[in-house]
């Protein structure tokens, strides 16, 4: 695996938070994590069927538009009974045209169980997909994954998301039920963060 050694890395997000812990990440080694944001990137479509493949979409304009490394993620959840969906549509799952609706997104899941008459426990799993690119196109891909199932009516008040419809396994509370701390300890984006920490091994 490739080491980065650079000093300056774009993290390509525009969500405030996903970028406080890059940098509390990347600070220590002495790595400035600079955001899409005030580079003035804008936000490319995502066009691919997989969480790679977005990820990488996201990279490679990060890249070419700045010369830097560039570290981008892509997340969603796949329902095993759906065929994978929402999987990369997660977010849309949300879509209004006025803003995303989450409980809308995970009414359309559990009617789309129903419909289907899928069998409990209805398996999901939370997918977190980081690439880091280099400007010499070289790609290193870091995975993390969140299994566990669907529960209905919906919950707990807290998180974002599908989080309140995820009971992930070991638990019997749902991520919405979770404190961050709780949550950040066990989830699919805390998983590809500590297999990304090999870059700066
Ligand atoms: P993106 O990776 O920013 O494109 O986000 C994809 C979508 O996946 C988000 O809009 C959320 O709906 C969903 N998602 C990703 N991670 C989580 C999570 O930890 N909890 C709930 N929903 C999530």
């Amino acid at each position: 695996m490739r080491r980065l050694t650079e000093k300056r890395l774009l993290v390509a997000t525009h969500n405030a938070g996903k970028l406080d812990e890059m940098r509390a990440l990347f600070a220590p080694h002495g790595v400035e994590v600079v955001g899409a944001a005030e580079m003035g990137l804008g936000e490319p479509v995502e066009t691919e069927d997989s969480f790679i493949g977005n990820a990488r979409i996201k990279a490679r304009a990060a890249v070419e538009a700045t010369g830097l490394p560039a570290l981008a993620d892509d997340s969603g959840i796949a329902i095993e009974g759906l065929d994978g969906a929402p999987g990369v549509h997660t977010a849309d799952w949300a879509e209004t045209g006025a803003g995303r609706d989450f409980m809308q997104a995970m009414t359309r899941a559990w009617s789309e169980l129903e419909a289907r008459g899928v069998p409990e426990p209805r398996r999901a799993a939370f997918h977190a997909t980081f690439v880091l690119m280099w400007p010499d196109g070289h790609e290193e891909i870091f995975e993390g994954i969140a299994h566990g199932r669907l529960v209905w009516p919906v919950r707990g008040a807290l998180g974002h998301g599908y989080d309140p419809m995820f009971m992930p396994d070991g638990h019997d509370r749902t991520y919405a039920e979770m404190t961050a701390d709780e949550k950040n300890a066990i989830s699919h984006r805390a998983d590809a963060f500590r297999k990304l920490q090999a870059v700066l091994g």
